[in-house]
C-alpha cells in the first residue's frame, strides 16, 4: 500500500465493508458499567483520516460514545510528557498481562509497578500523575489533552461517570492494594475519580481516527497542525498499543492485524498505520475479551485489503 492512496478509494472501501457487517449482531453491551447498557445497540461507525489531513466515513459518524479505555495510551502520553520516561517507568512495567483489563493485578514482584499502562492498575497508576490538585482541575487538562489529538471541543458524559463512580469498586481495591505498595499518589478516591472522568469523555468515530492518525503522523495532529504529544513518546505509546491494546486479544490482533491499537469496553477501537493513517470503529457489541466484534472483523478486513500490517 502507498501513502497516496485516493481518500475515494479508502472511502468506497470502507462503505463496502461497512455495508458487508451492517446487519451482525454478535456480542453484547458492557453492562458492568450500569449506564454502558443502555446504549443503542445498532451503533456503527468507520473513520479514516489520512496524515495529510482527509476523513472519509461510512455509518452513523455522529453517534458519540464514551472513551473509556481507549483514553491508558493518551494518558500515559501526558504522564510522560509531564514527568518523562524515568518516573513515568518507575511507576509502570510495559509488559503484557494475558490477564482481563480489570483483574486483580499481579504488581511486579521486587519493583511493585503494575504491569503496563493499558490494564486498569497501571492506568490508575498514571492517572495518579496527572497533575491538577482536583478531579475538575485534572479534568480539564485531560480535556485539553483530548482536544490536541481530535481538534474538535470534547464534552463528558456525566450520566456514565456517575454510573462508574456509583459502582467502580473494584477499581478502587485495585488504586487501594496499589496504595500500599507506594505506586500511586495518596489521594486515592481523587485519582479514582478523575480516572472515571477521564473514560468518560465523549468522541465519535472520527475524533478516533484522527487521534490515531496524529499518532501516525509523529505526534502532530494532521487536521489542525497543532503537536499533541512531543515526537520522542509517539513510539511509547505505539509499542504498548501493539502489544497490549486488545486485552486478551493482544497477540492475536498484532499476529492478524499488526497495528499498534486500543479498544475499549464502549465498542471503539483505534488503530494507527505509521505514516499513512488513523482508522477509528464504532460498534458497541462487545466480544468476551472487551472488544468490540464489528470492529475487530472491520479492522481484519481492512488489513487484508490495503496490506497494512505494519511488517508487510
Ligand atoms: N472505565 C472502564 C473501567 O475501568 C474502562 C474499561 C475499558 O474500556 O477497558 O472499567
Amino acid at each position: 500500500m502507498t501513502s497516496t492512496l485516493a481518500p475515494a478509494k479508502i472511502a468506497s472501501l470502507i462503505e463496502e465493508i461497512y455495508q458487508e457487517h451492517k446487519h451482525l449482531a454478535d456480542g453484547d453491551l458492557a453492562s458492568y458499567i450500569p449506564e454502558l447498557g443502555n446504549v443503542d445497540p445498532r451503533g456503527f461507525a468507520i473513520s479514516v483520516t489520512t496524515v495529510d489531513g482527509q476523513i472519509v466515513t461510512a455509518g452513523d459518524q455522529d453517534r458519540l460514545f464514551t472513551i473509556q479505555s481507549i483514553s491508558k495510551p493518551f494518558v500515559f502520553g501526558l504522564a510522560l510528557e509531564t514527568h518523562g520516561l524515568d518516573h513515568v517507568r518507575s511507576r509502570v512495567n510495559v509488559e503484557p498481562t494475558g490477564e482481563a483489563f480489570h483483574s486483580m493485578i499481579r504488581l511486579d514482584e521486587s519493583s511493585k509497578r503494575p504491569p503496563n499502562p493499558l490494564v486498569n492498575s497501571g492506568a490508575i497508576a498514571m492517572t495518579s500523575l496527572i497533575k491538577g490538585g482536583s478531579p475538575a482541575a485534572g479534568q480539564t487538562s485531560l480535556k485539553h489533552m483530548y482536544e490536541l489529538y481530535t481538534g474538535r471541543v470534547l464534552d463528558m458524559d456525566a450520566a456514565v461517570y456517575e454510573s462508574e463512580k456509583a459502582t467502580g469498586h473494584r477499581n478502587r481495591a485495585i488504586a487501594h492494594l496499589m496504595l500500599h505498595f507506594g505506586m500511586v499518589e495518596p489521594q486515592i478516591e481523587e485519582t479514582v475519580d478523575l480516572y472515571f472522568r477521564q473514560c468518560s469523555f465523549n468522541v465519535n468515530a472520527s475524533d478516533l481516527s484522527t487521534m490515531a492518525a496524529t499518532l501516525a503522523n509523529k505526534g502532530v495532529n494532521p487536521l489542525t497542525g497543532n503537536r499533541a504529544i512531543a515526537e520522542p513518546y509517539v513510539k511509547s505509546l505505539l509499542t504498548l498499543m501493539l502489544t497490549c491494546g486488545l486485552y486478551t486479544y493482544a497477540g492475536e490482533w498484532a499476529f492478524n492485524v499488526g497495528l499498534p491499537a486500543k479498544s475499549g469496553v464502549s465498542g471503539g477501537i483505534l488503530a494507527a498505520v505509521p505514516g499513512k493513517m488513523g482508522i477509528g470503529v464504532y460498534s458497541p457489541l462487545v466480544d468476551k475479551q472487551g472488544n468490540s466484534v464489528r470492529g475487530v472483523r472491520v479492522f481484519k478486513d481492512l488489513e487484508r485489503a490495503l496490506n497494512l500490517h505494519i511488517f508487510n
